[in-house]
C-alpha cells in the first residue's frame, strides 16, 4: 500500500505519521517542514509566525505530551492591550476595562452581556449574516467602530467586512478560558520547531512541490499510489478542484515582521490590537511572554493580513519594512534600538470564514483514493489553529484507514 500526502505542515505530519505503520507514505513538501508553523533562526529558534496555544487544544496537546514535550508547555497569563490615538491601554482585570476611556460604562455593560449571552447562541444558525451587521444589532455602531472594527482589522485586514457572524460567536464561545486577570496562554519553551522536528521523525520527505493527475490509479509526480492526502491550500489543487466539485474558499494572505530590539514598547503586554489605522494591526511582544535569556534580545511582531493581490503583500521587504519601523515608532518606540527586522509573508495564510462559509467545509474524502485535510476542514472551524490542523490530520487518516486497510 502506497501512499503519497501532499504538504508536510501539522496536518500533513500528523496524517503521516498515523499511516506510516500501515502502508509507505511519502510526503512532498516543496519549503519547509512546519508550514505556517515553521521557525527561522540560528542561535535561537521562534516561530516565523507568532504562535501559541490554549488549555483546550486537546489534539495538540496530546500530541506535544505524546512527542514528550509536555513539561517544555509553559502555561501564564497573557497581557493584552488596545492602542488608541497612539496610546497603549491595558485591557485585562475589570479594574483596566472599567477605566478604558473609549467606551462609556452603558457599552462596558452590554459587551459584558454580549459574551455570556453569545456563549448560549447557536453560531451556526448566523453562517449567513455578515459580522458588521451583526455586531450592530446586538451592540449598537458605537461598539462596532470603537471596539469591533480595531479587532476585525487586525484578524481580517480588508477582508474585515465579509466576514459571517457565525464566526465571532463562535470565537467568543470557544474562548472561555479567561482568568480575572486575562486570557491563559501556553508555548513550548525554545519554541514550537520541536514539535515539528519531532513529529517528522521517521517520516520519507521528498522535497518536491506536488503535481496530481489523475490516471488508472493517482499520480504524483509521475509515481503511483493507491491514496492521495491532500494538505496544502486549495488553490494548488489548480483545475482538479473544481473537477472534483470541491467549494472554492477565498484565502488571506498574512505579512508578519520578527523585530530584535534592545528595548520592548511596553513593560509586560503580550498582544497589542492596534484601533489606529497604520500598518500592522497587531504588536506580538513575544519576550514580555517567554524569558528574554532565552533569546538574549526582545522579540516583537509586527501582525497585518492582507490578500495575494493585496498592496502590502506585494510590497518589498523593504518597503515593508520602512512602513512598520516608522509605524512602531508613532507608538512610541525607540526603533533606533531595533537591531534586526525580518519580514516574512504566507500567500495562504487562513481562510476568510466569509457568509455562507459552513456549507463550504472541505469534506476528507472527495473521491475514491483522494482526501483532502487541513486549514479548511472542520476541526478547524470557527478558527484555524494547530490543534484543528492536527485533528485533521488525524481523523483524515482514520478515513483512509477505514476505506483502505
Ligand atoms: C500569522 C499566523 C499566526 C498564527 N498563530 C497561531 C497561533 O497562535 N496558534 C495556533 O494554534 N495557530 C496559529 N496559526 C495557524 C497555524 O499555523 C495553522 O493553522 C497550521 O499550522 C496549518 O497547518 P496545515 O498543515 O493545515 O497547513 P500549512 O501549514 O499551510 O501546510 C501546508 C503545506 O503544504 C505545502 N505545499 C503547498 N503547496 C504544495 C504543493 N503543491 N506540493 C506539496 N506541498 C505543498 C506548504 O509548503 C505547506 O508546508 C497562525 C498562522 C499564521 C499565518
Amino acid at each position: 500500500m502506497k501512499i503519497a500526502v501532499v504538504g508536510a505542515g501539522l496536518t500533513g505530519l500528523k496524517a503521516a505519521r498515523e499511516l506510516r505503520e500501515y502502508a509507505r507514505v511519502r510526503v512532498f513538501e516543496p519549503g519547509e517542514l512546519g508550514g505556517l508553523a515553521a521557525s527561522f533562526g540560528d542561535s535561537f529558534r521562534i516561530e516565523k509566525y507568532y504562535h501559541h496555544c490554549f488549555r483546550y487544544d486537546e489534539y495538540l496537546l496530546r500530541e506535544i505530551k505524546e512527542l514528550g514535550l509536555g513539561s517544555k508547555l509553559v502555561w501564564k497569563v497573557a497581557k493584552t492591550g488596545f492602542a488608541v490615538d497612539g496610546k497603549i491601554y491595558p485591557l485585562n482585570t475589570p479594574f483596566e476595562i472599567l477605566h478604558y476611556p473609549y467606551l462609556s460604562f452603558r457599552d462596558k455593560v452590554r459587551l459584558a452581556r454580549f459574551t455570556l449571552k453569545s456563549r448560549k447562541m447557536n453560531y451556526e444558525n448566523y453562517d449567513d449574516m455578515g459580522v458588521i451587521e451583526g455586531i450592530r444589532k446586538e451592540l449598537g455602531d458605537e461598539l462596532l467602530e470603537k471596539f469591533f472594527m480595531p479587532l476585525l482589522r487586525s484578524k481580517f485586514g480588508e477582508n474585515s467586512e465579509k466576514v459571517s457572524f457565525a464566526w465571532l460567536l463562535g470565537r467568543v464561545a470557544i474562548r472561555s478560558n479567561r482568568k480575572y486577570s486575562g486570557e491563559e496562554i501556553g508555548y513550548i519553551r525554545h519554541g514550537f520547531h520541536q514539535l515539528v522536528e519531532r513529529m517528522a521523525e521517521g517520516i520519507e520527505i521528498v522535497p518536491e512541490r506536488a503535481k496530481i493527475r489523475r490516471g488508472a490509479k493517482w499520480e504524483v509526480n509521475g509515481e503511483e499510489f493507491d491514496a492521495v492526502i491532500f494538505t496544502a491550500p486549495l488553490p494548488e489543487l489548480g483545475g482538479l478542484g473544481d473537477a472534483l466539485g470541491i467549494a472554492r474558499i477565498e484565502y488571506q494572505s498574512s505579512v508578519c515582521a520578527l523585530v530584535a530590539s534592545e528595548s520592548t514598547l511596553t513593560e509586560e503586554i503580550y498582544w497589542t490590537n492596534i484601533a489606529d489605522k497604520m500598518s500592522f494591526g497587531a504588536v506580538i511582544e513575544h519576550t514580555n511572554f517567554m524569558p528574554l535569556e532565552d533569546y538574549g534580545t526582545h522579540l516583537l511582531y509586527l501582525a497585518s493580513y492582507s490578500t495575494p493581490d493585496g498592496r502590502l503583500f506585494n510590497m518589498t521587504t523593504e518597503e515593508i519594512s520602512r512602513l512598520f519601523l516608522s509605524d512602531l515608532s508613532k507608538l512610541g518606540m525607540n526603533v533606533e534600538d531595533v537591531k534586526w527586522i525580518e519580514v516574512f509573508k504566507a500567500k495562504y495564510s487562513g481562510p476568510i470564514y466569509e457568509k455562507g462559509y459552513a456549507r463550504k467545509i472541505t469534506p476528507y474524502k472527495v473521491a475514491d483514493g483522494f482526501y483532502i485535510a487541513g486549514m479548511t476542514s472542520k476541526p478547524n472551524y470557527p478558527e484555524r489553529s494547530m490543534n484543528g490542523s492536527i485533528r485533521a490530520g488525524y481523523e483524515v487518516a482514520n478515513e483512509v484507514k477505514k476505506d483502505l486497510l
